[in-house]
């Protein structure tokens, strides 16, 4: 066998952790992608939520380009000039004071629990290890991350979990009397969940968690992951709610594709990381800051977050007419472009039929919701062709 045989033949040498859709895709550029058969496809997943900018924004590629000629890596124990570049630009363009960089969202959630703890035990001492989550919730797949998520299908087979968790339920303002013990060091939460079904907080509820937060300095952590660079309209999601978190995680959509995430805390929180607490070989190194401080820069000086507002507003209507047409869909939620489709079924023979049939690529989020994630650099016209292509899906399949 040649060795491109073997490439694309053997594909039991991956793991099987994903059920892989039948697609193998080899090029994208702005809202599509192709696969290896040249077939073009819209794509309303944008990487889950990573390729904000489109695939391969020429901005992004030309400082990635420009940083390979240059120098790949040379650990965190050296100034890193794309690396402050991109923590003054996050650190100016909200309520942080510093950053820490790590390679992913669960790192950066991690990482983000790690700080909370030692916080609190300076702040508090030793008994104040608890971090508070919510029901529904997704943190990542790491040991600690995954026993902060919410939903017991990501916990399955891997016990014993990781002490120092407690859940409420997400919205429920009665149980927030639970919120705080002597154990209590911080609550960690998406503004709008996005794993586990598209579900933005109510804002008195979550006024409410960062009342309860301020007055027992508990550390108000907000998994941005998703949420944030540019997804909600505002640069990051809580912006919307008009609430001051203490740490902040962001990943995915950071570095256009480029493994990157990082934890945005307030000079007191930060604090607790002294020398030698925490590190990463990779984190923050050239390339990834380089293109993470070209994606940020290109978001803030253009006009493309205003744009989210207005697309999402748009989307969210379009969404909401098809709901007046089709009896199977209960409900459209969401923030900006990120819209949830919730079905009275099971969400898996839509995306099937809109992807095989109508070459259009949308995500779940849990079994019975569709969700869309189209890179903010999307238009009405390609909306117009989602809606479109779900009005037949919807009319004429599924009947
Ligand atoms: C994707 C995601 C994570 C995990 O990020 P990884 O980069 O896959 O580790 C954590 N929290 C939220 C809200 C996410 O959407």
């Amino acid at each position: 066998m040649s060795e491109e045989t073997v490439a694309t033949t053997q594909k039991d040498s991956i793991m099987p952790t994903y059920a892989r859709f039948p697609i193998t895709l080899v090029k994208g550029e702005g809202s599509y992608v192709w696969d290896d058969k040249g077939t073009k496809y819209l794509d309303f997943t944008s990487g889950i939520g990573t390729c904000n900018l489109g695939h391969v924004p020429s901005v992004v590629k030309t400082a990635v380009e420009s940083q390979l000629q240059e120098l790949w890596h040379c650990s965190n124990l050296f100034h890193i000039p794309t690396q402050q570049k991109l923590a003054n630009l996050l650190t100016s363009h909200s309520f942080g004071d510093q950053v820490f960089f790590c390679n992913s969202g669960a790192e950066a959630n991690e990482g983000a629990i790690k700080l909370a703890r030692r916080y609190a035990q300076k702040v508090k001492g030793t008994e104040a290890y608890e971090v508070v989550t919510f029901t529904q919730s997704f943190h990542g797949r790491t040991l600690a991350t995954l026993s902060a998520t919410g939903q017991t299908k990501i916990q399955d087979g891997f016990a014993p979990l990781m002490p120092g968790f407690r859940y409420l339920p997400f919205n429920d303002t009665e149980a927030l009397a639970q919120l705080v013990t002597a154990n209590t060091c911080a609550v960690m939460l998406e503004v709008v969940q996005g794993e586990g079904g598209v579900i933005p907080a109510e804002k008195e509820w979550l006024k409410k968690v960062e009342e309860i937060c301020k007055e027992n300095d508990i550390l108000l952590m907000i998994d941005e992951i998703q949420t944030g660079i540019g997804r909600t309209g505002k640069l990051f999601g809580h912006e919307c709610y008009g609430i001051n978190p203490d740490v902040m995680t962001i990943a995915k959509g950071l570095g256009s594709g480029f493994p990157i995430g990082a934890i945005v805390a307030t000079e007191k929180a930060a604090k607790a990381f002294e020398a030698g607490t925490h590190g990463s070989t990779f984190g923050g190194n050239p390339i990834v800051t380089a293109a993470g401080a070209a994606t940020l820069t290109e978001l803030v000086d253009s006009n493309l977050i205003e744009n989210v507002t207005e697309l999402g507003e748009y989307l969210s209507e379009q969404l909401n007419e098809l709901k007046k047409q089709f009896e199977q869909i209960v409900e459209i939620r969401g923030i900006g472009l990120m819209q949830g489709i919730v079905l009275s079924g099971p969400a898996k023979d839509a995306l099937t039929i809109t992807r095989e049939n109508y070459q259009t690529l949308l995500l779940p989020a849990g079994p019975n919701v569709i969700r869309l994630l189209p890179p903010l650099t999307t238009s009405k016209a390609e909306i117009d062709q989602v809606i479109e292509v779900l009005k037949i899906v919807f009319s004429k399949e599924l009947t």
